[in-house]
């Protein structure tokens, strides 16, 4: 059976952190119903053209999933057994916010089928979570992850931000302590991202709010590796550490260019090599909107895809699976480029593998650019 991975949202929030430009909606409680009733139709839609899909993994993403009633997971999942039959060791993972999680929420997901649980810390200093518009405090981290012990949870990831306005060493440096105190076997580390229309980037704009520089950024992602590593936590991809065998499996799909379905509003999808999305506004999505953008990747996408992704994980680039999927040897045309990116400490090409060196990963988009202008 083919592998498929499944990818859920769940768009609705408490309310609105400062830095956040994804799909999330807070106060919109009264269409949770309306909401799961069509994602649920959407998923039935797809029963006879992805019959013959066994699921490897499923992600429900947001928004905050923990928000809503663990009755939509549930039903989400049983509705999606009842689609397609689930490989025996499915990794399914629930996105999370400390601020809404109870023992009784954690139990329900464990007796659903929920085997890992993602959860938004961002930080350990509160006031730098209310800086953000987190809703939840850093103690409220720490009990989070020991009710998910208690309900049955062993892989649980923090997700954590460096880069912050405001923020120094230290503060980074007691983050990365505190998530390692807690004993959790995955932490992403993520650099804030400045988005356009956000209050964040208002501050930053009228100079309330200052973001750090490049040495600074460097430094506090030299430090994760350094104190990650130290604890056992290796990386394998630009901002993901995990102890051996905690690695996503659903995201490694995504970088692999595995197949994935995504589901609900502003889902994205690539599915036998067509990419799709569906719209990103509640309304639209309610109205029955769905498929949007479908493009069918060329050889050239699909290579410059493989270059981009491949080169986040710290497994690199497998040049002999390069030749045999676009039937030309990946160093032709590049030699040049491979050489100054080599002699400059960005890369290193051994065992068949071309992979970013730390320093490489720090400018992953230029060393990127550079492999793929060589070729052309
Ligand atoms: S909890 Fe996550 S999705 Fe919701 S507003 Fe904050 S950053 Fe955005």
């Amino acid at each position: 059976m083919k592998p498929l991975s499944l990818y859920i949202h769940v768009p609705f929030c408490r309310s609105k952190c400062a830095y956040c430009d994804f799909a999330s909606f807070p106060g919109r409680e009264g269409e949770w119903g309306q909401y799961f009733e069509a994602l649920w139709g959407e998923m039935e839609g797809w029963k006879d053209g992805l019959s013959g899909c066994e699921i490897a993994t499923v992600f429900f993403g947001g928004g905050t999933p923990t928000l809503v009633d663990a009755g939509y997971i549930e039903q989400t999942l049983a509705r999606a057994r009842r689609i397609w039959p689930f490989a025996p060791n499915a990794e399914i993972t629930l996105e999370g916010n400390p601020g809404t999680l109870t023992l009784k929420k954690l139990a329900a997901y464990r007796r659903a089928g929920v085997n890992r649980l993602s959860m938004g810390a961002q930080s350990f200093d509160d006031g730098l979570l209310k800086s953000l518009g987190r809703i939840h405090t850093a103690a409220q981290i720490g009990e989070a992850v020991r009710m998910a012990r208690d309900a049955g949870f062993s892989n649980i990831n923090l997700d954590l931000m460096y880069a912050l306005p405001g923020q120094t060493m230290a503060q980074w440096r007691d983050a990365l302590e505190a998530a390692l105190a807690l004993g959790v076997p995955h932490v992403s580390a993520y650099s804030l991202i400045v988005e356009e229309g956000t209050p964040m980037a208002a501050r930053v704009a009228s100079g309330e709010a200052v973001v750090p520089d490049d040495d600074a950024v460097n430094a506090q992602q030299q430090l994760a590796l350094n104190l990650l590593g130290e604890a056992g936590l290796a990386r394998y991809e630009i901002s993901n550490y995990a102890r051996p065998g905690f690695e996503s499996r659903h995201n490694l799909v995504y970088w692999n260019r595995g197949d994935y379905l995504g589901l609900g509003c502003a889902a994205h999808s690539l599915v036998d090599g067509v990419r799709f999305s569906n719209p990103a506004t509640l309304e639209d999505y309610l109205s029955g909107t769905r498929r949007l953008d479908a493009q069918r990747l060329t050889a050239a996408d699909a290579m410059e895809e493989t270059l981009m992704l491949s080169t986040r994980t710290t497994r690199g680039l497998d040049m002999a699976a390069w030749a045999a999927a676009f039937g030309t040897p990946f160093e032709r045309g590049r030699e040049a480029a491979l050489c100054r990116l080599e002699q400059g400490g960005f890369i290193a090409i051994s065992d068949g593998f071309l992979r970013l060196t730390p320093r490489g990963m720090q400018v992953q988009d230029a060393v990127v650019l550079e492999l793929m202008e060589a070729d052309e």
